[in-house]
């Protein structure tokens, strides 16, 4: 095992041993005295684990800062020689990858735009064969998990190791008040597909402004990421990228000491109380699911009632008064009315599938 490896492995047991793991750091180096005087503040803390940095920008338009590019590698190798911690940048194609890799880079990751060209993360999967490094891959920008999940079986198909998930939120048309949409669900998707993998959520993509920030880093935490990413920067009004969402590293220190840390045990439960709400969570589902295929047995019967009757499967009349019936006592049991719809509506979509499919079976 050479030298370098002997590093990574370290880097990796960190990276699993400590909850939560923060990565901090300027969405852009900049200078070479931006990026030192980052890494010294926020080397102040001692929750910060890793410094993070842009050396090369994807930006939607050009004639916009860029990215330094590789006159930055040399400053970060000197911010991780003057504070001991290790640095992660992201990469977009096999240039980068080597410029990466012969700069010592500990860490890559691959950006939310990249994991949505699969063109874009083979390149990089290939330029990574060999190497023995942590790669975290950002969700891609559409709310596709099909392809955040291609980019993680190209990046473990080139025999990488540590495999990471960052959430950095999904884009939505339209006003809305993250930058870009957490949608949490397709979060919990995928760490349901891939439990193993470190999971990193990055408050500072999905708000897009300082404000929201602690509020979705304690929604990350209570839903038990296993580490943060948040771009810190000396004087952030002034970055030259994304300075609306940047914090300085004393900003940092204060949301890391606002967050309410969920108390995680050794064997991953996070307390004997919330194991106790689950069971009684687990217990209800089985009573749903029960009711749930009762609900469609009669529903066959209906079909093949309908089916005797010559009757039509939609009744819309029928379906309106339920809908009204139930949205009526929703407001009662204290339920949104936008969740009730949509759950009763996939109830009623099943319940018509379930109807045709009895009145077309062949007898
Ligand atoms: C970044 O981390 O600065 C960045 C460009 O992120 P994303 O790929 O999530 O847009
Ligand atoms: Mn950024």
């Amino acid at each position: 095992m050479n030298v370098k490896q002997q590093r990574t492995l370290t880097l990796e047991e960190k990276i699993r041993s400590k909850r939560p793991f923060i990565i901090a750091g300027p969405c852009s180096a900049e200078t070479e005295e931006q990026v030192i005087s980052t890494a010294l503040q926020l080397s102040r803390d001692s929750r910060v684990d890793v410094l993070r940095a842009g050396i090369w920008k994807p930006r939607t338009r050009p004639g916009t800062f860029e990215g330094v590019g590789a006159i930055g590698l040399p400053w970060l190798q000197r911010a991780r020689e003057l504070t001991g911690l290790p640095v992660a940048i992201e990469v977009a194609n096999a240039r980068q990858v080597e410029e990466a890799l012969s700069h010592g880079i500990d860490i890559v990751w691959i950006g939310a735009r990249s994991t949505a060209n699969p063109f874009s993360v083979q390149e990089i999967a290939d330029a990574l064969k060999g190497v023995n490094i942590p790669v975290w891959i950002k969700n891609p920008i559409n709310p596709d998990l099909e392809l955040w999940t291609g980019a993680v079986e190209r990046i473990q198909q080139s025999g990488i190791q540590s495999v990471g998930l960052i959430h950095r939120g999904f884009h939505s048309y339209g006003d809305n008040e993250y930058r870009n949409t957490p949608m949490w669900n397709l979060a919990i998707e995928m760490r349901r597909r891939y439990p193993e993998l470190i999971f990193i959520n990055d408050p500072s993509h999905i708000c897009g402004n300082r404000y929201l920030l602690t509020e979705v880093a304690q929604t990350a935490v209570d839903l038990a990421y296993d580490g943060l990413m948040i771009e810190s920067h000396p004087d952030p009004d002034h970055a030259w990228s994304d300075a609306a969402q940047q914090i300085t590293p004393d900003g940092l220190t204060q949301l890391l000491d606002n967050i309410h840390w969920v108390k995680v045990s050794e064997n991953g439960e996070i307390d004997g109380r919330l194991s106790q709400l689950r069971e009684q969570i687990d217990r209800m589902d089985d009573q749903l699911l029960q009711l749930l295929s009762r609900r469609m047995e009669i529903s066959d019967e209906i079909g093949t009632y309908k089916k005797e009757h010559k009757l039509s499967i939609l009744q819309m009349k029928r379906w309106n008064e339920i809908m009204e019936r139930l949205s009526d006592k929703s407001k009662i049991l204290r339920l949104s009315d936008e969740f009730i719809h949509q759950y009763f509506n996939a109830i009623h979509m099943e319940s018509i599938r379930r109807q045709n499919s009895v009145i077309n079976k062949k007898v």
